[in-house]
């Protein structure tokens, strides 16, 4: 299952806490910014990541890490929080993450959410140039 190591971008070591983060889906490859939950900052009853997309992904493009033409919300993204209240975590994310299941387990993996404990879901934010803009196919006959 878990064989890719040089497709993901994970910004510190594993370790078997869950963490709370930001997340694309870019090119097949999974890059994710996350913060340990015990370090997660609070706002409301959740714990969030404090790094927004926008930021995190100028800083990728500095380094070369993603394309400088590439928009940071062109690409199908999402974020994990946790719930303090209701324990559980949600990871919100763009139809087309939340439509592949492959994409969905390793950032579960990337992130060590325990799978009964969270939850997934749509988030109206989270919808990239091809759920935004769909492209119309003149020659499309299914
Ligand atoms: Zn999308």
């Amino acid at each position: 299952m878990l064989k890719s190591k040089e497709s993901e971008t994970v910004n510190s070591p594993t370790t078997p806490e869950p963490k709370v983060g930001i997340f694309w889906l870019f090119r097949d490859r999974i890059i994710v910014d996350s913060t340990p939950l015990s370090k997660a900052e609070p706002y409301g009853n959740a714990l969030g990541h404090t790094t927004s997309h926008i930021d995190f992904w100028t800083r990728q493009q500095h380094t070369g890490a993603v394309p400088r033409e590439v928009e940071y919300e062109e690409q199908p993204r999402g974020r994990v929080v946790y719930d303090r209240r209701e324990e559980r975590f949600h990871l919100l994310a763009d139809k087309c993450i939340l439509g592949r299941r492959d994409v969905v387990g390793r950032l579960m993996a990337v992130m060590n959410l325990p799978p009964d404990k969270t939850s997934e879901g749509r988030d109206e934010h989270y919808r990239c140039f091809e759920c935004l803009y769909p492209a119309v196919d003149e020659d499309d006959d299914f």
